[in-house]
């Protein structure tokens, strides 16, 4: 016998209604997990981001939103505080450190310092700072709205005691609080959609993609410019890629910097996953004109490094009078551009437009000449150079996805130049233009650089000694070597 009893035998036996209230009792976990741990953050349908129809389910953006608003009007009070104290004394009184929002510095927050130095090309000659941007002492619509704004405001935040009594509304009512019409229409919107809650409970909710790739924080910065009427409406997502996610926008009225907002624009996101760079890390690791910040900076700060990369790339590009996205602002690390395109649609990647053989033939001279331009005019090579960052618009080719580009003495920049050549070549070869170089050709062509090896063997170990001479170069002389003259006679690699 068993010395610790009799076994057992009887088998558990398990009914299907407990079976079934398990399964249930599952479900509804996870569906009480999934409403407190959203994995995103849903948006009403219709356009992305508008003025009226913003994200009101998520309470940090809510959250943000109002305190926005309570530091927009806080410094208000402070200003008027200020007058009366100082009236027409002599000797005034700045309250200028009390504020919440410091004018020169409204994005304030722990790692969003720096890209305001940065915000010229590192490259070029710092040109004279043009007067500071003043943070609301500005004239003009701000001041002109402002009583209506008031008045509507306490409105607004008497009209909160309508919502459902469930509805949390905190101190807001009892205080003389003055909501904007867009952030109590986004609390109105939360508060009904919070009633309805209980309602839809099975009711699954739909993401895209597009939203999946975009954080609250991002989300904020996106309102924000919206709010600041740079932007009219955020339509929606028109390319997710592994690194950024690009939307479309049509411009707003208000003009900033003394920028006209084209009527439609182009928003990339670089994603704030951090992953996705790591294979990026050689373009600008090695980029000289970013290399004393590379050391400093958390990773965060590499990914605004790339939106900022962008632009001043595409602001080279510009001034070169290459066709390409012109640059509206920056923030962080979202890029504003003008659209290239039209109603929304975006303008065709070279890859997926069929061209006749005559404009085919138009594509390849103009973009040998952008190439050329792009190496001696703007100091860069493409280096992501093929079908897929060219887009066919008003009957020529125009370059996008610059964020890669680099100068041409970066330690991989010929080699970068040369996988450029090499799809160019390959993609107008195989696309039936008889002319076109093959990419050696064109390598030399582009850099005026004189390789004469006839396989690509040779020619690709050519083009590394010449990087390496350059970077031993560096290493004894401190400095890069100018590979060019301005007037077009380029082998300098020789002293
Ligand atoms: P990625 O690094 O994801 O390739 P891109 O800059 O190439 O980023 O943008 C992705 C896609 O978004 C492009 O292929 C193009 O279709 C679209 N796009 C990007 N910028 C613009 C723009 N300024 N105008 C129109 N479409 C754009
Ligand atoms: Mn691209």
């Amino acid at each position: 016998q068993c010395p610790w009893g009799a076994r057992n035998t009887t088998s558990i036996s398990c009914s299907l209604a407990d079976v079934m209230s398990e399964q249930l009792a599952k479900e509804l976990q996870l569906e009480e997990e999934n409403a407190a741990f959203p994995e995103v953050v849903a948006t009403a349908e219709g356009p992305f981001i508008t003025g009226e129809n913003i994200d009101t389910s998520s309470d940090l953006m809510l959250a943000q939103m109002l305190q926005m608003e309570f530091d927009r009007e806080y410094d208000a009070q402070l200003r008027r505080e200020e007058k009366k104290i100082n009236g027409d004394s002599k000797v005034s009184i700045s309250f200028e450190n009390y504020r919440k929002v410091h004018p020169y510095d409204s994005d304030s927050s722990e790692d969003e310092v720096d890209w305001q130095d940065t915000r010229h090309d590192p490259y070029r000659a710092a040109k004279p700072t043009t007067t500071p941007r003043k943070g609301f002492t500005g004239k003009g619509k701000d001041i002109t709205t402002k009583h209506d704004e008031v008045v509507c405001g306490r409105k607004n935040t008497a009209r909160m005691e309508n919502f459902a009594p469930e509805f949390q509304v905190g101190d807001g009512i009892g205080m003389d609080l003055k909501l904007s019409n867009q952030v109590f229409n986004a609390l109105k919107q939360h508060a009904y959609s919070e009633e309805r809650r209980s309602a839809r409970l099975h009711e699954k909710k739909e993401h895209s993609t597009a939203e999946k790739a975009v954080d609250p924080k991002t989300r904020l910065l996106l309102y924000k410019m919206v709010n600041a009427g740079m932007l009219e409406t955020i339509t929606g997502c028109i390319s997710t890629g592994k690194e950024s996610v690009v939307f479309h926008a049509y411009g707003g009225a208000s003009a900033t910097e003394d920028k006209v907002i084209p009527p439609e624009c182009a928003i990339k996101v670089f994603k704030t996953t951090l992953n996705e760079f790591k294979n990026r890390d050689k373009y600008i690791k090695d980029d000289y004109r970013f290399k004393d910040r590379f050391s400093k900076l958390n990773p965060r700060k590499i990914i605004r490094m790339w939106a900022e990369k962008e632009m001043h790339n595409l602001t080279r590009m510009q001034n070169a009078g290459i066709p390409c996205p012109q640059v509206v602002i920056l923030k962080k690390h979202i890029l504003v551009m003008s659209f290239i395109g039209q109603d929304q649609v975006p303008a065709p990647k070279l890859k997926d437009v069929t061209l006749s053989s005559e404009d085919m033939k138009k594509a390849y001279y103009q973009i040998l000449n952008m190439m050329q331009q792009l190496y001696k005019e703007c100091n860069l090579v493409h280096a992501d150079l093929s079908e897929y960052n060219m887009l066919w618009h008003n009957g020529k080719v125009w370059l996008i996805d610059v964020s890669q580009s680099v100068e041409p003495t970066h330690p991989h920049g010929l080699e970068f130049l040369f996988r450029d050549c090499r799809n160019v070549s390959q993609f107008f070869q195989k696309g039936g233009v008889a002319e076109a170089l093959n990419e050696r050709e064109l390598f030399n062509a582009v850099s005026g650089l004189n390789i004469t090896a006839d396989n690509e063997v040779d020619f690709q170990a050519e083009i590394e000694a010449l990087e390496k001479m350059n970077e031993d170069h560096v290493q004894n002389h401190g400095k890069k070597l100018s590979m060019f003259s301005s007037d077009g006679d380029p082998p300098i690699y020789n002293e």
